[in-house]
């Protein structure tokens, strides 16, 4: 058993703990990383893709914004499609000239995982049976196995980073925990296709035959989802299938999808979750860890980076100027934050996913909010302005300084 000591306990290499990790780094402070899986498997893992530009701004500061300036893609609106019709919200107009950029999560993890390595800073992958013990204690200790042998790692804070299925949030007594959640009644199923975007900006379309998105992660790789069944087997979906879903889902008048090789298909089950408090004792959580939406308003991402910047605040006054008003305040401060983006995604995918019952009534309501959002400025720039990002500040909790 070897035993170490660090500030702060990182536990999982998400864009939560990689970002986490680079701005302890750049503020001195010592943190170890701990992640369950392979590098190979962390940098392939395909998930998000939208970043807003609070979450560029974030990663420039952070230093790992050079790539991502290089290759990502500015995107000024999006389009919503119904009744054969695209429409556009032209973002950037309704904003005071905010964007948001396309650049894969993939890539994210790639640039913030080729900086801690060239930074010599600590990051182990394949860590098994990760525990975390003593937080009644002034030092928790997290308890790891790591290349066959026994680990424990001592430390003033540990930062749960470590997803919806990671060990953190158990850790946390039950009667210490308020939990929301919501489960829908369906699923995305997602292909990375070889083939350059069809459309210059991302396109969320309702149909009688379900939702369907046209998005992308560089000008050859374009990224697609089609609303199924939660229960839908992926055997069944050959790639015809696919592709005569999305024609059909997408079409709209003038307009023509290409096809092109399927890379990578899954199926992505829907929920929306919030565990609160997101502190307990020196136990931090941020991200995924501590709440999810479902991806129809790409605000998983965006809010693992804002609770980060909040937490990285908050530990650089703890552990270099002895203040802990930032860790007593970083549960409320990126709370409000969190339940706007619950809102709008839920406010998204509501509006856009069909279910199986027959509410004819529950279908008006919907056309109706899609002709609301795509002919009223005021309805158009309430989208547009959660889309890009509410800045912390906007979403500050009532009566805080900024
Ligand atoms: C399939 C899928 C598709 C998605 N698509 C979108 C999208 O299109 N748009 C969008 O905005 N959001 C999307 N999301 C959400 C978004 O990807 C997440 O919100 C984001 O990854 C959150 O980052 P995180 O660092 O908090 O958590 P994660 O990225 O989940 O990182 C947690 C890390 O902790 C590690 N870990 C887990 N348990 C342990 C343990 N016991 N010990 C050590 N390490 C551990 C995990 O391996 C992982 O690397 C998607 C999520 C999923 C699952």
């Amino acid at each position: 058993m070897t035993s170490e000591r660090t500030q702060v306990a990182i536990i999982g290499a998400g864009p939560a703990g990689l970002l986490l990790g680079q701005l302890m780094h750049r503020h001195g402070i010592e943190a170890v990383i701990l992640e369950a899986r392979s590098r190979e498997y962390v940098e392939a893992r395909i998930r998000a893709g939208v970043l807003e530009q609070g979450t560029m701004e974030v990663l420039r500061e952070a230093g790992v914004g050079e790539r991502m300036e290089r290759e990502g893609l500015v995107h000024r609106g999006i389009y919503l499609c119904f009744d054969h019709v695209l429409h556009h919200i032209p973002m950037t107009e309704l904003t005071h000239g905010r964007s948001v950029m396309i650049y894969g999560q993939t890539e994210v993890v790639k640039d913030l995982i080729e900086a801690r390595q060239k930074a010599g800073a600590p990051l182990l992958f394949e860590c098994e049976d990760v525990t975390v013990e003593g937080l009644e204690h002034d030092e928790p200790v997290v308890r790891y196995r790591h290349g066959g042998a026994e680990h424990e790692l001592r430390c003033d804070i540990v930062a749960g980073c470590d997803g919806f299925h990671g060990v953190c949030r158990p850790t946390i007594p039950e009667d210490a925990l308020t939990v929301w959640e919501r489960g829908y009644p369906y699923a995305w199923l997602g292909i990375l296709a070889d083939v350059p975007p069809s459309t210059d900006e991302l396109i969320y379309a309702y149909s009688d035959r379900g939702f369907a998105l046209h998005s992308m992660r560089s000008l050859t790789r374009s990224r697609l989802y089609v609303q199924v069944d939660p229960d839908e087997e992926i055997a069944e979906w050959p790639d015809d299938r696919i592709w005569s879903e999305l024609h059909q889902r997408l079409a709209s008048d003038g307009w023509e999808l290409a096809e092109g090789p399927i890379l990578e298909k899954g199926i992505t089950p829907m929920r929306s979750f919030v565990a609160a408090p997101m502190r307990y004792r020196s136990l931090m959580l941020a991200g995924d860890a501590a709440h999810i939406v479902p991806p129809t308003g790409a605000k998983g991402l965006n809010l693992a980076v804002a609770d980060v910047t909040v937490l990285a605040d908050a530990l650089i006054g703890h552990l270099t100027a002895g203040s802990d008003t930032g860790l007593d305040e970083y549960s409320d401060r990126c709370l409000t934050r969190v339940w706007r983006a619950q809102h709008f995604s839920w406010f998204m995918t509501t509006m856009l996913h069909l279910d199986h019952s027959d509410d004819t009534y529950g279908r008006q309501l919907q056309r109706s909010q899609l002709r609301y959002v795509t002919t009223s400025t005021a309805a158009a720039t309430s989208l547009a302005e959660n889309y890009v990002g509410l800045t912390l500040e906007q979403t500050a909790p009532a009566g805080a300084t900024p």
